[in-house]
């Protein structure tokens, strides 16, 4: 028989899309209202977007997060209380900032507007380091009373792009990156006199060279204006290396926090062989060292890997090797040589692990694995193939590293089951 399509009278058709009308005005209401809110803290929050929950108090927004995470691994055990911050404010220790001009002809530096390659003027934000954006205000004042001319992207004429700040929250070293579109940089050396002297505690001072019309930051070429062109900082009393394109946690006080965690759930006593997978520049494996036998670190980015090398020998850790791979493939070829490990932490990106990574896992068979995640629908997908690969969840703890943001980041302790 021809289906027949259900006709609604109409009547109920005009009912239902005043109902959708309704519905979407009282959305619309809603997000001005939080625009409205959030507004009172940050002027910019609308255009910049990255902060999602300045409308809410912290803990409030503390309480939806710790119920997210509730909601998708509720099921494997108990999720412990969320460890928030004491200050959750200005905690970013790397500061980005666009050098454009307005309509007008100022020179702005800020934020593109969600979306957008308009850029929205910046003075201060609740979450960047202070310090850092005192530095940016400076370049912004010294750029016009030098005459430095801002690149502008749709003429591509023009020298100054973008301007980097990284701040160390223990050594207090600074590094001032001015991404420029060529290598020549009029007066150089008065304008780096000029930035030292309004800052003395920028230790080194970079020019990154990117003359491609690409929406990525830094280029390739770079010239060391002062300094050592890298900084140093301490996390959880070892040394890193941090240049202006290593992946370095932005939250400090939190990752010293979430470290500690993952040594507390690793549970090492001195005898263990430990694998770092997703290690970056090999901070969370070095920071495991002096508690582990060894520790085997891997890492897909290449310059990462060069960073966690020269991170280790820096820090006298003998105990440590690193390599650059995909993790899922490294794990599998441990399996298939039959190595024994007995702790895996791991650090995916966004994305997740892969299948491939947890089948290696369970054939290798360690008999803990700490899950640190910054995504927590990959989390729980990857909970699912751990928990059907005789793994169970022990502790669960969701740890604020990005305040004033949606985002998540837990950190999940599992156990083999028949331990
Ligand atoms: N553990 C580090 C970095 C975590 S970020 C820290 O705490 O600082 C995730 C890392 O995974 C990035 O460095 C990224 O380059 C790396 N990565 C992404 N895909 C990968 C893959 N398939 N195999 C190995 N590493 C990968």
């Amino acid at each position: 028989m021809a289906e027949r399509k259900r006709i609604l009278p109409k009547q109920k058709q005009e009912n239902l899309a005043e109902k959708g009308k309704q519905v979407e005005k009282r959305k619309e209401r809603k997000k001005k209202e939080e625009n409205k809110q959030g507004q009172d803290k940050c002027p910019y929050m609308e255009k910049c977007g990255g902060c999602q929950y300045l409308y809410l108090t912290y803990e409030k927004q503390c309480e939806i997060k710790q119920k997210q995470v509730k909601a998708l691994l509720g099921k494997y055990g108990k999720v412990e209380p969320m460890v928030k911050m004491e200050q959750p404010y200005y905690y970013r220790n790397k500061v980005h900032a666009v050098v454009d001009r307005d309509r007008k002809g100022n020179i702005i530096t800020g934020v593109y507007q969600k979306g957008t390659h308009r850029t929205v003027s910046v003075e201060h934000c609740k979450i960047e380091n202070q310090k850092a954006d005192a530095i940016i205000k400076t370049i912004r004042k010294l750029l016009k009373s030098f005459k430095i001319k801002v690149y502008d992207e749709d003429t591509e004429y023009g020298l100054v792009r973008h301007i980097l700040v990284r701040c160390a929250a223990k050594t207090g070293q600074v590094m001032v990156v001015l991404v420029t579109a060529s290598p020549i940089f009029p007066s150089k050396n008065h304008f780096v006199k000029a930035l030292r002297e309004a800052h003395p505690e920028i230790t080194t001072i970079v020019q990154n060279i990117n003359p491609r019309g690409t929406s990525m930051v830094l280029g390739i070429k770079e010239q060391v204006l002062f300094g050592k062109g890298y900084i140093e900082d301490i996390l959880c009393e070892k040394t890193f290396y941090i240049s202006s394109r290593s992946f370095y946690q932005v939250n400090s006080a939190q990752t010293e926090k979430l470290y500690r965690l993952a040594l507390d759930f690793a549970q090492l006593t001195g005898g263990e062989t430990v694998i770092d997978a997703y290690c970056g520049v090999g901070t969370i494996g070095i920071v495991a060292a002096d508690k582990a036998k060894k520790v085997i670190g891997v890492e897909l980015n290449q310059d990462a890997v060069k960073d966690a090398v020269k991170n280790a020998r820096n820090n006298q850790e003998e105990n440590v090797v690193f390599y650059q791979g995909d993790a899922g493939v490294f794990m599998k070829d441990m399996a298939a040589a039959g190595e024994k490990v007995d702790v895996v932490l791991m650090d995916p990106p966004r994305s997740g692990s892969t299948e491939e990574f947890i089948e290696a896992v369970k054939e290798i068979a360690p008999e803990r694995v700490v899950y640190i995640s910054c995504n927590l629908e990959t989390l729980a997908r990857d909970l699912e193939y751990f928990e059907k690969s005789g793994y169970r969840m022990r502790h669960a703890v969701p740890m604020d590293m990005f305040p004033w943001t949606e985002h998540v980041e837990t950190i999940v302790g599992l156990q083999r089951r028949d331990m």
